[in-house]
């Protein structure tokens, strides 16, 4: 990638407040490739104010609902002001106003609605710029599906943006067909940055927010935990299916395949450099094969046993649907040669319990069910996990020095992570016994 284009997401934190406008603003003009600015409703102030996007959620559920919403307008009317005068523009802000309220009693629905927030921000943050406003519903388009059109997005953003040096975008949103203007999941303005990146083939996407620093293992469990500054878009995935989650993984999904870096970057620690996302880890990353060390707790396994199971056939099949047809995802499962194990989350287990257990007699007739409780899964990140030498070596001595007991171990066949199942009573032990063996250098 060497187009010199930096893609840069601000979120909500960037625009809450006119020091953090300045900043925001400051951080644009140091680096002259950063070109596409993907923008963010305005953030909350302190700590009981309303952010923008919520503000806007609550005000078409207040006009859907038959009820008072003048005070809601009113809000978003008033911090759309604030901003405006702070930036000493002549932004017409009851224009804009007077135009949600049209399309509020026109009955645009909540996704027009909402999405305002970002649209009214990035078209004030441009006119201060002085860089062209591109609204998102002009280059980002959903199918019929409900997921991105990318073949018309790319080519669409691609064909507006390329005879423009700079630009600003209202992120979080695109245009449907079926509705109208459709939302992002939450967060979703990190979904617009890499649909943009991509499309104007940008050497780097960054995302400048609140996060703070993305640690190897939970602070609140191992002190002073080193930070994470270079990781793979696989190893992320990893993370994020153990609750790490640094954007929505639709931006793994649109990034991974194509190379172009994310750079993660913290809106209030400006000199950090925060933390890459790449398809490979670069020379620099100069780190053990671990990333991290993160968990779950509150399990559950559930053991049939059967006499001659492992000649049966159809076992797998009947087990999976019986959860399937209850929406309850087997996490893992274990297969031995009179038993078959399923891990499941709790407590949607909990709750359908005895429905499930009859099921699993009807179709099996097993000997024998047994559900074990309160197991946690603890996932060990990093790439080469399955094919560097001595790494099982050191977990298990780790462990074993530790005194803990082990009850499922499963090495992913992508060669990014191992996951071992304890009790959750272990959980801490386990995750400080990992670190120390597995990244501490
Ligand atoms: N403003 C939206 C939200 O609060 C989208 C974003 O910030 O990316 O979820």
């Amino acid at each position: 990638m060497d187009s010199n284009i930096i893609v840069s997401k601000f979120g909500s934190a960037a625009f809450a407040s006119q020091d953090m406008i300045n900043k925001t603003v400051n951080i644009i003009h140091s680096d002259p490739r950063r070109c596409y600015i993907v923008v963010a409703a305005p953030g909350s102030r302190f700590a009981e104010d309303v952010k923008m996007t919520d503000l806007l959620f609550i005000l078409n559920s207040r006009y859907t609902n038959r009820e008072d919403f003048s005070e809601i307008l009113e809000n978003v009317r008033e911090r759309f002001i604030e901003i405006v005068r702070g930036l000493g523009i002549s932004f017409d802000v009851d224009a804009e106003m007077m135009n949600l309220k049209k399309n509020l009693f026109f009955g645009k629905g909540n996704d027009y609605v909402v999405s305002r927030g970002e649209y009214i921000m990035a078209k004030i943050f441009a006119e201060y710029l002085g860089w062209p406003f591109i609204d998102a519903a002009n280059i980002i388009f959903f199918g019929k599906d409900g997921n991105i059109d990318h073949e018309k997005t790319f080519s669409a953003a691609a064909e507006v943006l390329k005879n423009l040096d700079h630009a600003v975008i209202p992120g979080f949103y695109g245009a449907s067909g079926t509705t109208g203007v459709k939302l992002f999941p939450r967060g979703g303005g990190d979904i617009t940055a890499a649909v943009i990146s991509r499309a104007v083939d940008a050497s780097l996407c960054e995302k400048w927010s609140e996060t703070t620093k993305i640690f190897s293992a939970d602070p609140a469990i191992v002190e002073n935990p080193e930070v994470i500054r270079h990781v793979t878009y696989g190893e992320l995935k990893q993370l994020s299916y153990m609750g790490i989650r640094i954007f929505h993984e639709d931006v793994i999904f649109l990034m991974q395949d194509i190379g172009i870096p994310i750079r993660i970057r913290n809106i209030y620690d400006i000199d950090d450099a925060g933390t890459s996302v790449t398809s490979e880890l670069p020379p620099e990353a100069n780190r053990n094969v671990t990333a991290c060390i993160a968990g779950r707790r509150n399990y559950r396994f559930i053991h049939i046993e059967k006499f001659g199971l492992n000649r049966l056939t159809g076992i797998g099949q009947k087990v999976f649907g019986i959860f399937t047809e209850r929406n309850i995802s087997c996490e893992h499962y274990m297969s031995g040669i009179y038993r078959f194990s399923i891990v499941v989350k709790n407590p949607l287990f909990d709750l359908k319990r005895a429905e499930i257990l009859q099921a699993l007699n009807d179709a099996i007739h097993p000997e024998k069910i047994t559900v074990e409780k309160n197991l946690s899964l603890i996932t060990i990140v990093g790439k080469g996990m399955g094919t560097v030498k001595g790494i099982f070596a050191r977990m298990f001595n780790a462990i074993a020095e530790a005194g803990i007991k082990v009850r499922m171990i499963e090495q992913g066949s992508d060669d990014l992570n191992i996951i071992i199942g304890v009790y959750d009573e272990d959980f801490d032990a386990t995750v400080r016994a990992l670190y120390s063996a597995m990244i501490l250098k």
